[in-house]
């Protein structure tokens, strides 16, 4: 079932990305599509792999645990982009390859810590998750501190900052999914001022706001429903 599906909502969300890129002049090479498997299940992992994805994200350390445990193939890269919670910090560095939600400045630390303990190989990969809406229910730095905050983190030896992530407003308001996005690239900009390696991407874009987050600058979309359908049971 989910083979069939992707063999049609794939070439849509590939077409819709290549026109939202080219029309601002950008390169649709430069935006990576992260499948966003959460709460489907293994067959659409397997499904999106033989379609050619290679990202695949999940918003639960358990589901992606069991997930990579249960799937025998090495050519995927695991996205983290759920709340972390700090006690789990072991189980998400060694099971991804990047993790979108560093949403706090303790939480950043005890990752460096589990690291530094000889979790996973390496420094840890990570964005940076921002609150740019300043909605209560969202995680995230809140904009108000959020450079000096992530400026700090960013010190960590055993993290490899590749830029930032935002959840937009569930919203049809362009102007303010747009204005959303625009902070979070302006602030990537800022962070950079101050500390060129901080990394370059921009996670952001989902189903309902994929467009406008290309046109402002994302170079990582999340995209579940376009193209796997409905989660079962959402
Ligand atoms: C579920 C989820 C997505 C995907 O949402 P869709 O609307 O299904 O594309 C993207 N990002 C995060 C953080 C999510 O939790």
């Amino acid at each position: 079932m989910y083979a069939s599906r992707l063999q049609e909502s794939l070439p849509r969300v590939r077409d819709t990305i290549t026109a939202a890129a080219e029309g601002v002049g950008r390169d649709p090479s430069d935006v990576t599509l992260v499948a966003v498997t959460k709460g489907h299940p293994l067959e659409a992992v397997e499904a999106a792999l033989d379609a050619g994805l290679k990202d695949l994200g999940e918003n639960r350390v358990g589901e992606l645990a069991r997930k990579a445990g249960e799937l025998d193939r090495s050519d995927v890269r695991w996205h983290m982009i759920g709340h972390v919670q700090r006690r789990k910090a072991p189980r998400v560095v060694a099971v991804t390859d990047l993790i979108h939600s560093v949403d706090s400045l303790r939480l950043a630390q005890r990752l460096a810590r589990v690291t530094g303990e000889g979790e996973g190989d390496g420094p840890v990969r990570v964005l940076y998750q921002v609150n740019t809406s300043g909605e209560e229910a969202k995680y995230g730095f809140p904009m108000e501190s959020a450079e000096e905050r992530i400026l700090e983190a960013a010190e960590l030896p055993e993290l490899s900052s590749a830029g930032l992530m935002t959840m937009a407003p569930y919203t049809d308001d362009e102007k303010m999914l747009r204005d959303t996005f625009r902070r979070l690239r302006e602030l990537l900009e800022r962070l950079r001022g101050h500390r060129p390696v901080m990394g370059t991407q921009l996670s952001m874009g989902m189903t309902n706001d994929l467009e406008i987050a290309i046109e402002e600058g994302s170079t990582m979309i999340r995209i579940g429903t376009a193209l796997f359908g409905e989660r079962p049971g959402a």
